[in-house]
């Protein structure tokens, strides 16, 4: 991500935590630009160390932890289930109202990209689950991929 789209990015997030009647403090605002620096999605782990590196201080796990799931609440991040990864959220600049996300994952590069599958589609997935005598606990899916880049190489 360009600089430029960074700062808006953040400045966007920012008001969408001031809407919500949220802080982005200076320490969730810079793991957020972490995130959002990143190619792929990264562990709590490595973002403290990625933090570590691009700001000049360490940052326990565990803080790590507590401001991820403040951006989480806040749909600025979300979580691969699948992977215990985090990855920003694709829609912090957008103005439109955000539904439960998906997430196509490339398992050669991994490189996750956010989708919304139509409703219709979940609710069909919903009613096979429930056929089946379970109840889906969440709509978040995680899909393992190729992406067309790694598609192309491999064909
Ligand atoms: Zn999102
Ligand atoms: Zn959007
Ligand atoms: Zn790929």
């Amino acid at each position: 991500m360009k600089a430029s789209q960074l700062k808006q990015t953040l400045g966007a997030a920012e008001q969408s935590c001031r809407a919500s009647g949220a802080r982005l403090t200076e320490k969730r605002r810079n793991v957020l630009a972490v995130l959002l620096r990143a190619k792929t999605p990264l562990s709590a782990y490595e973002i403290a160390e990625q933090y570590g590196r691009d700001y000049g201080e360490p940052i326990p796990a565990m803080s790590v932890y507590r401001m991820l799931d403040f951006l989480a609440d806040e749909n600025l991040a979300h979580k691969l289930n699948s992977e215990n990864k985090y990855l920003a959220c694709a829609h912090i600049a957008c103005d439109h109202s955000h539904e439960t996300p998906q997430f196509l994952i490339c398992s050669r590069c991994s490189k996750v990209r956010e989708i919304g599958i139509k409703p219709e589609v979940i609710a069909a997935l919903r009613d096979t689950v429930e056929g089946a005598g379970y109840h889906l606990l969440t709509s978040q899916l995680e899909l393992d991929c190729l992406c067309d880049e790694c598609g192309r190489s491999a064909a």
